[in-house]
């Protein structure tokens, strides 16, 4: 399969009551494709009006929706699964072109890994069993979970279309309303999944609204008529997400920032074979995706007996990753998603270099040829240094690894654990002991185990500390959208006998 540039019209609306409409103030902004800088369309910079208008569109359709059955809700799922699947290059070419990421990861993971999360949520809703337990011979518990009403969904850049699946999937299944805002630098792949997928649902149940953070993002996070927000995106936009929702008391959900050790103990160099390459492979994937990852393995920790030579493959194999035209299906990296993002990663580079830290390959941006080169590439970048360096603790968002050497358990530990954030962590052994121990001691939400970068639907993902609270995937996040009513019914023909 030829995979090419979408074709885009000059401008695109908001999806409001299952319509396109244009900006009530008539105000777009400029996209363009960080790929090779050219304009890629218009989209409404929405104002607090527009947002008011999303929100009222939700509230009417509410009581419908979250009156219709399990069964119902899930057929509508898997038609929206199907519609995606069918359309799968085109999702794919919509979010290479937006994000610039390399068309064979939309390909192969972001678009596909969206389609089975709207066919988990559709299967798990009918799947779950009730819960009513007899308290005594008169008295029945019932716990019904109602959905909470109309949910704002706030999303990043680095995975348009799976991150809109994270979010719009398990929130409909439970019988929910949305109204959700792209990141201004990605609007395309949900304005196409409106267009695709908008009949399918009633009027003001799915509602998208473009537009930055500050103009669209905080009246939708502050309004009083929505019943939750759920979040993805930077910790400090996080922190002020929550005080906007703690004026309504709503409930939140943030999956936020990362910066997560990936440690390889002696053990892996044991013999030269296929789980060793596997290991290798495994501290490259800080390149996956351009390093724009939440989870990106952006810290490596490797034991001092092993250090040189496992660090000679590390960088040999870095080396060889293949960047540039991300239309192009061998292409393993393509370009960083922004200009402002593309600056901050060079910057960092300078950062580190001024901390003292080693430059073992990369450390500058990447000349892309023909059609891109006036895209934002960065060459996949080793720096090494030590744990305090600010390219340690502070999330860079790019191709950019920091490595470390470690002496034994104690150590791995202290420095995977020395971080203000705990989103993902990976642990790389042949030992059996520390294939458990090690993981069970790291503070992190997700942490894989001789593996990296895997999203299964039905594996709950979400941080500790500063990366965030709440869970996304698996079933367990049905009930970061629903509330819990508890029917306490009484079989009893007797007063009480207080009164
Ligand atoms: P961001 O916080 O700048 O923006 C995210 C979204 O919030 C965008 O839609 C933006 O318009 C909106 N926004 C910005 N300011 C706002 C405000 N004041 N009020 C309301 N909305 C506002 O993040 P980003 O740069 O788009 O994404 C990168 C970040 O996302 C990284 O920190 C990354 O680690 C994180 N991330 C986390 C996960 C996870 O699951 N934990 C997944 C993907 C990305």
């Amino acid at each position: 399969m030829n995979h090419t540039k979408p074709k885009f019209k000059e401008k695109y609306g908001n999806f409001i009551n299952g319509e396109f409409v244009d900006p009530i103030g008539g105000q777009y902004f400029e996209n363009t494709s960080p790929t090779n800088n050219q304009l890629i369309a218009k989209y409404p910079r929405s104002q607090k009006e527009d947002v008011e208008k999303a929100i009222d569109a939700a509230n009417a359709a509410k009581v419908a929706w979250g009156n219709t059955s399990a069964a119902h809700r899930a057929s509508i799922l898997q038609k929206i699964a199907d519609v995606i699947e069918e359309n799968l290059n085109e999702f794919a070419a919509i979010d290479t072109y937006d994000n610039g990421k390399a068309i064979r990861e939309t390909v192969n993971a972001d678009i596909p890994l969206a389609v089975d999360h709207f066919r988990y949520f559709a299967s798990v809703i009918r799947a779950e069993e009730g819960s009513a337990t007899e308290l005594n011979e008169n008295t029945l518990s019932l716990i019904i979970k109602e959905p909470l009403g109309v949910v704002a969904q706030i999303i990043p850049w680095n995975f348009p279309m799976l991150m809109l699946a994270w979010k719009v999937a398990p929130a409909l299944a439970s019988g929910n309303c949305v109204v959700l805002k792209p990141a201004e630098q990605t609007p395309s792949s949900a304005t196409f999944l409106m267009e695709k997928i908008g009949h399918l649902l009633p009027p003001g149940v799915l509602n998208v609204i473009h537009g930055f953070g500050p103009e669209a993002g905080k009246p939708l996070a502050s309004s009083s008529k929505v019943n939750k927000v759920a979040f993805t995106g930077e910790t400090t936009t996080g922190q002020l997400i929550m005080q906007y929702a703690s004026k309504n008391l709503n409930p939140v959900t943030m999956e936020l920032g990362g910066k997560s050790p990936n440690v390889f103990f002696n053990s892996v160099m044991d013999h030269d074979d296929e789980f060793l390459d596997k290991c290798i492979e495994g501290a490259v994937l800080f390149a996956f995706n351009q390093g724009e990852v939440c989870t990106c393995p952006s810290r490596l920790l490797v034991q001092e007996d092993i250090y040189d030579k496992f660090m000679e493959r590390v960088v040999e194999r870095t080396k060889a990753i293949i960047q540039g035209d991300p239309f192009d299906i061998n292409t393993q990296i393509g370009a960083q998603a922004s200009h402002d993002q593309y600056e901050k990663i060079l910057s960092y580079m300078d950062i580190g270099k001024e901390e003292g830290a080693k430059v073992l390959c990369g450390g500058e941006a990447f000349k892309a040829s023909g059609e891109y080169a006036d895209g934002f590439y960065i060459q996949p970048t080793i720096l090494e240094g030590h744990n305090k360096m600010r390219v340690f603790q502070e999330e860079i968002f790019g191709p950019v690894l920091a490595v470390c050497k470690f002496k034994d358990e104690a150590e791995a530990l202290e420095i995977a654990n020395d971080t203000l954030y705990g989103l993902g962590a990976g642990v790389w052994t042949r030992d059996a002991h520390q294939l458990y121990q090690i993981p069970r001691a790291i503070k992190a939400g997700r942490v894989w185990v001789n593996c990296y970068h895997d999203y299964p639907a039905h594996a709950p993902f979400g941080g500790y500390k500063k990366s965030g609270f709440g869970r996304e995937n698996h079933l367990m996040m049905l009930n970061h959208y629903r509330q819990a009513k508890n029917m306490l019914i009484s079989y009893d023909k007797n007063k009480l006998g207080f009164f």
